[in-house]
């Protein structure tokens, strides 16, 4: 995968040189591997049960060598990630019984929100979905004339206000629009001021406070946006925005150019919440839905 090449070399130049000179896998193999992983940004805690894992299978098996553990490491990573359905997601189609299909996109502004969102309109409509649009990051101008400019790139209407104004009331406009026209999904942006996390909260509760008034259920998904160049940043506003608000998914970001990928390991294990897709590129094709056999793939050949 072209998009994970940095990553992919990173990775295992730091697993080889671990693995260096040794046939089988003894402590100081294992230390190494640790150092690897951590540095590799696969996260402490995530590295700390993978090479607990590792441990079990070399005790269970007395005689490793370090051939068969590059298998083991790649199953115990796969077996270590949430699992996602990640058919449905492939297809973009939505739950027949969710329709607007609501989604609530949320992170700290830069990270790559409005081109998620853009990308996800795109994916959709593909997918012969409609969709609509909420500016609800009113904030910032330039999020507005963003999440516009991707609107009409994609041919999808945008529901917007002037800055400034009550973003619970476009998040509000925005699905009562999806319900009106009968669209299949609505993505709606939020602003992502992490700096003051009541004021998050209250915000967050806020919007999907007048969503529920138009809809109940939803919104169906809290997409979390993360910038996977940003490393253990992006582990750290993991943290922030799950104690701030309920997610139910995350999209990691900027994987292309990036040799921090193994954060998506730290990210998909930490949070009990599924990495449904990776932004490899600034254009509209370059999401993808995450697949963790797939990428764990990617990172070993
Ligand atoms: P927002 O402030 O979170 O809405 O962030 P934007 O969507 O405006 O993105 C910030 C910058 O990151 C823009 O220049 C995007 O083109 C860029 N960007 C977003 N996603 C990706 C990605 O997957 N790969 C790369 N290389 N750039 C990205």
């Amino acid at each position: 995968d072209e998009g994970l090449q940095k990553t992919k070399e990173n990775f295992l130049g730091k697993i080889g040189r671990a693995l260096a000179g040794k046939s089988t896998v003894d402590e100081e193999v294992l230390d190494n591997l640790e150092e690897a992983l951590i540095s590799a940004d696969v996260g402490v805690d995530t590295t700390v049960k993978l090479i607990g894992r590792i441990e079990q299978r070399v005790a269970d098996d007395k005689y490793l060598n370090t051939a068969e553990l590059n298998t083991i490491l790649q199953q115990e990573i796969a077996a270590l990630l949430t699992d996602a359905d990640s058919e449905d997601y492939r297809d973009f189609e939505t739950p027949a019984d969710k329709k607007p299909y609501v989604v609530l996109v949320v992170g700290v502004n830069g990270v790559g929100k409005t081109t998620t969102i853009g990308k996800l309109a795109y994916n959709f409509k593909k997918a012969g979905k409609s969709v609509v649009l909420g500016a609800a990051d009113t904030f910032r101008a330039a999020a507005v004339d963003q999440l516009t400019v991707w609107s009409e790139r994609t041919g999808v209407p945008i529901v917007k206000q002037a800055m400034g104004s009550d973003p619970g009331a476009v998040a509000y406009d925005a699905v009562r629009q999806g319900v009106a026209t009968g669209a299949d999904v609505v993505l709606i942006d939020t602003a992502g001021r992490l700096h003051n996390k009541i004021h998050l909260m209250d915000e967050l509760g806020k919007i999907r406070r007048v969503i529920k008034k138009v809809l109940p259920d939803a919104p169906h998904e809290v997409l979390l946006v993360l910038d996977g160049s940003t490393g253990q940043n992006a582990l750290e506003q993991a943290r922030q925005f799950t104690a701030a608000t309920e997610v139910t998914a995350i999209a990691v970001t900027k994987l292309d150019g990036t040799a921090k990928g193994g954060v998506v390991l730290a990210v998909a294990n930490q949070f009990g919440i599924p990495v449904k897709y990776i932004g490899i590129g600034e254009k509209m094709e370059d999401l993808q839905v995450f697949n963790k056999f797939e990428f764990v793939d990617s990172l070993f050949s």
